[in-house]
């Protein structure tokens, strides 16, 4: 496949824009290369500007469950356009999407609407500080909860793609509340807890990983830390920003059955637009600006565009049944791929939960940080730009999960498994 016109389009982003991107793991620094320009999106397929048809695992990093250019989504949008965007003022649709997520989602009573996940996450902190009058937060390593200062501690994603964890410009003030634990590792969680003992506000964690690949949650890990939290008057935030509306309608809270105190969502609750939301029982909620002293605040939250594409996508996956559509769907993917990868002899650990899946190129089993890193990059980067040659796209980075969508039909799939078999025949 060609892509010169992307080329060219990337150097020329490059003089006005840091990197030639507005987020870093966009500029493939991972793999090599240049990115592709998207020109047009439609269904399960990116159309690029070089005229390339892709078929796209990355679904905008998860909001695009339902594939692109969604019509009941699009249709929301257009219509709300034409009646203004934006006021400032309280406007219907905000409850009426807030009751929908509420009644779709266990243990919360109250939702209060932000503009992206990691506006979701450190309003959840703020809160969880607030509400529990303590200072310290635990995160784990290879965790991303958006780019705000208290959770750039090793990050996973785009922070550990750029050798950066530790971001410049966070302070040590901000760096000393954030306790780092080991994913998966309930001794390592006990230890930190008895270390700081009375001093720890909350615990957040996404309860199935997703930016170190798709790691999911040991047997009796996130049970552990709900006592763990239980026995020590520590809140337990669930960053569904990923999980959110993916794994489930209540999403791994109702997977995994464990109750979460606060719950983060971004990308499908906004059905592409820029939304993300946070989420507790009336007790905690409360306690936030105006009924309570926790201030958070937005001028374009509850936007009605990114509203009414919210609601419409919401509304979609209430009353389908694509979360079983889907999960059937990466379950075939996994099979296919893994049936090359054995074939051929090339070394490798799939993780899947839902429509997240991971193809790690190592033999260890992956479920933390330490070892999603063990796997060979190398090997990485040319299945990644052997698919990109067939015109599949996948995440350009080993340490993210792809995310399918719906618009995936079984022929989608099985060209993307003959892709995989290319690469390494
Ligand atoms: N939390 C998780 C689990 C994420 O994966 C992300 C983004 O990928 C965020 C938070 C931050 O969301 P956003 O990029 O919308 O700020």
């Amino acid at each position: 496949m060609i892509y010169k016109r992307s080329s060219a389009l990337f150097a020329e982003a490059e003089q006005v824009i840091p990197g030639g991107v507005n987020s870093p793991v966009r500029a493939f620094k991972a793999v090599g290369g240049t990115p592709i320009f998207v020109k047009e999106a439609k269904g399960a397929y990116l159309y690029d500007e070089d005229g390339n048809q892709l078929i796209d695992y990355i679904a905008s990093w998860g909001p695009m469950i339902l594939g692109h250019a969604h019509k009941p989504v699009v249709d929301a949008v257009i219509d709300k356009a034409k009646k203004g965007t934006s006021f400032g003022m309280p406007t219907q649709i905000e409850t009426q999407i807030a009751e929908l997520a509420v009644s779709m989602v266990p243990n919360i009573d109250k939702i209060r609407f932000v503009n992206s996940g990691t506006e979701a996450c450190m309003s959840a902190v703020r809160l969880a500080r607030g509400y529990t009058k303590k200072d310290k937060i635990i995160k784990f390593a290879g965790c991303y909860h958006g780019h705000s200062d208290s959770f750039l501690i090793q990050a996973g994603s785009g922070a550990v793609t750029f050798g950066t964890p530790n971001s410049p410009g966070v302070t040590q003030g901000t760096a000393k509340d954030t306790l780092l634990a080991k994913y998966n590792d309930l001794d390592n969680v006990e230890a930190l807890i008895n270390a700081n003992k009375n001093e720890i506000a909350c615990i957040i964690i996404e309860p199935v990983a997703g930016n170190m690949g798709c790691i999911p949650p040991k047997q009796g890990f996130l049970e552990g830390l709900r006592s763990l939290c239980d026995a020590n008057n520590i809140l337990l935030v669930f960053d569904e920003v990923m999980t959110g509306f993916r794994l489930s309608k209540g999403g791994a809270q109702e997977l995994l059955d464990i109750k979460a105190d606060i719950v983060c969502f971004g990308k499908v609750i906004g059905g592409g637009l820029p939304v993300g939301a946070f989420a507790a029982r009336a007790e905690i909620m409360n306690h936030l600006a105006p009924l309570g002293p926790v201030y958070q605040a937005g001028t374009l939250s509850g936007n009605p565009l990114a509203m009414a594409a919210g609601l419409a996508m919401l509304t979609e996956l209430n009353n389908g049944n694509v979360f079983e559509s889907l999960a059937k769907k990466t379950e075939y993917l996994h099979k296919g791929i893994a049936e090359v990868l054995e074939k051929r002899n090339i070394t490798h650990t799939i993780n899947r939960v839902g429509s997240m899946i991971s193809v790690h190129f190592c033999d260890n089993d992956v479920v933390d940080f330490e070892t999603a890193a063990k796997g060979n990059n190398d090997t990485f980067k040319t299945f990644f730009h052997g698919m990109l040659n067939q015109g599949i796209y996948l995440a350009p980075s080993a340490f993210e999960s792809w995310f399918l969508n719906d618009a995936l039909t079984y022929e989608d799939l099985d060209k993307t498994i003959a892709a995989c078999e290319a690469v390494f025949s």
